[in-house]
């Protein structure tokens, strides 16, 4: 909590607009911060509680007309997690957001609830926006902000969490959730409240085009105090997927250094820790990773990975600074990104309706180097030799700039031809169930219908060794052999000629390595009650379009 008498709160104030304007014209002049966060007033020392958050948004409230707070969910320990709401006109429901021409772009903090710099930035920018003479952005934008996404992790501050990071020193929140779950390994299973609210309460809800996710990194050694990531996996829209790596991002970046004073390079980790020269690797292709599987449902996503080394207050206004960047463009861009977005939706509607043996989906990747090389501001390192293991490896004072291929392209190595529809013969609710909360559209068969089908034969099932994520996650390998088969009506379908037709193949395909069979979603059915051998799998391709009659699944079905 705060301990400071009112004259040194202003000189602070006055330092930290300073500070994170880097000498860019203010939003607000130093006497017009009528209060500060809590890393603020503790001089960086300390971070927000879940009341301090809930305090905070109560004081914008009362000085701004432009600001709602909804619920985005209740998390797992009965916390109602805020979501912010900044807009001009306030639009008081999405639906009235039809054709409106402000962009909806979304800023998460805190998934991580000991990585807590996006929390207190994201405060601070809307307190920026809202308190300047005319509120920043919202001509162009309407922004919403869950800067406490796992409140119940937050509230286990502790100095003991997350000891290797420069502060704060009073401490830090814990990564998982309530549930003891890695909320950003949830997207696709579903299994928190807070993936459920952020689905529902917000991607479904006000669809916004862009998802901005802050992190803190974990280990690699460099002096830009920002680095970020565009959704990895390749069967998200390719233009998109290109918008954002060639063309937005390296301009964020550059504005960020220009026009803010903030350094920021590609999000990464030596691809070999012996041996810095070889190369930068980002992160995972999995789009149980929050921006990975922005990227699959065709909205854009950025991640935001604060570096732990960075003292906090240059982590905070680090993270500040790139916020602004991005609303910057969003707000430059806004009709090249809507754009962008309805070319993509559109497509993967015109490609499920009538697929060809062309279109592809990967369910196998190769990461290969980008054409163009990644810049990084680094130190020289140490590698002392250990018999027997891993060499130690030290960083030394000794600043050094690395050229390096950056590995991030993630290239399909084994693929699958995308299917007209996916036919579930199990009906088993719970899948259904979740299918639909991701908000793709689900239908059954109103007769019974013989079709030619690609069925899924398994040649080997497997668990491991130990739970991941409170799951025994099931691996299956098998071929896919076609056959005609009489489907009863009321069997599930599942067509991919919808805007989510991608995240649909994603979760459906028996093969893929993030969908509901490796989830656990089908276990049931794989395996014959007596004897040894497999059944078949319940999920069914239907390659070519054919007329069906269905009936939707509504709500409450
Ligand atoms: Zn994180």
């Amino acid at each position: 909590m705060i301990h400071s008498n009112p004259n040194t709160v202003k000189r602070l104030a006055l330092a930290v607009v300073l500070a994170g304007a880097l000498g860019v014209s203010l939003p607000l002049a130093a006497d017009q911060v009528p209060f500060q966060t809590v890393a603020e007033a503790s001089q960086f020392q300390s971070t927000s509680r879940y009341a301090d958050v809930l305090d905070f948004i109560a004081k914008l409230k009362k000085q701004s007309p432009y600001i709602r707070v909804e619920t985005l969910c209740r998390s797992a320990e009965g916390r109602d997690v805020p979501l912010i709401v900044i807009g001009k006109p306030l639009p008081d429901r999405p639906e009235r957001m039809r054709g409106d021409g402000r962009l909806v772009v979304y800023i998460q903090a805190n998934i991580h609830a000991g990585e807590v710099e996006g929390k207190e930035a994201s405060l601070m920018l809307a307190r920026a926006i809202l308190l300047a003479p005319t509120p920043l952005y919202l001509d162009k934008l309407v922004i919403l902000i869950a800067p406490i996404f796992n409140a119940d992790g937050n509230e286990r501050i502790s100095v003991e969490n997350r000891r290797d990071q420069a502060g704060p020193a009073n401490g830090v929140g814990v990564r998982p959730n309530g549930q003891n779950l890695d909320l950003n390994r949830d997207s696709m299973k579903l299994d928190s409240p807070e993936l459920r609210g952020l689905v529902a309460n917000v991607l479904n809800r006000w669809d916004p085009a862009l998802v901005v996710d802050c992190h803190t990194t974990n280990g690699s050694y460099h002096q830009e105090p920002v680095t970020y990531s565009w959704p990895l996996n390749p069967n998200g829209d390719p233009d998109i997927l290109r918008y954002q790596r060639d063309r937005m991002l390296p301009a964020v970046q550059k504005a960020l250094g220009e026009k803010y004073g903030t350094l920021a390079v590609p999000f990464g980790d030596p691809a070999d820790w012996r041996d810095l020269e070889k190369g930068w690797a980002t992160f995972s292709h999995h789009p149980r990773y929050l921006t990975n599987y922005v990227g699959l449902r065709n909205r854009l996503s950025i991640l935001d990975e604060n570096y732990s080394y960075a003292d906090f207050k240059t982590r905070v206004l680090g993270c500040f600074n790139l916020l602004r960047a991005i609303l910057d463009h969003c707000q430059a861009r806004g009709d090249e990104i809507r754009g962008l977005i309805k070319a993509a939706d559109e497509r993967t509607v015109r490609i499920g309706n009538a697929p060809s043996p062309e279109d592809a989906f990967a369910l196998e990747y190769e990461v290969k180097p980008l054409p163009d090389k990644v810049t990084i501001r680094g130190y020289e390192m140490e590698v002392i030799p250990r018999e027997g293991t891993w060499p130690e490896i030290k960083k030394t004072d000794k600043e050094k700039i690395y050229v390096l291929p950056y590995f991030a392209d993630f290239v399909p190595k084994k693929s699958i031809r995308r299917p007209y529809a996916y036919l579930v013969t199990t009906a088993d609710p719970d899948v259904v169930a979740l299918i639909r909360r991701h908000g793709i559209a689900v239908e059954r068969l109103a007769a019974p219908a013989r079709l030619e089908v690609e069925a899924f034969q398994i040649a080997e099932l497997k668990a491991p060794a130990r739970p991941y994520q409170g799951h025994w996650t099931s691996e299956l390998k098998g071929e896919y052999l076609t056959e005609e088969r009489e489907f009863p009506a009321g069997t599930v379908v599942v067509r991919t000629g919808q805007p989510l037709g991608s995240l649909a193949c994603y979760l459906l395909e028996p093969a893929s390595d993030d969908g509901l069979f490796y989830w656990n979603g089908f276990d049931r059915y794989l395996v014959p009650q007596w004897g040894r051998g497999f059944d078949k799998c319940p999920v069914y391709r239907l390659l070519l379009p054919v007329k069906l009659g269905t009936e939707k699944i509504a709500a409450g079905d």
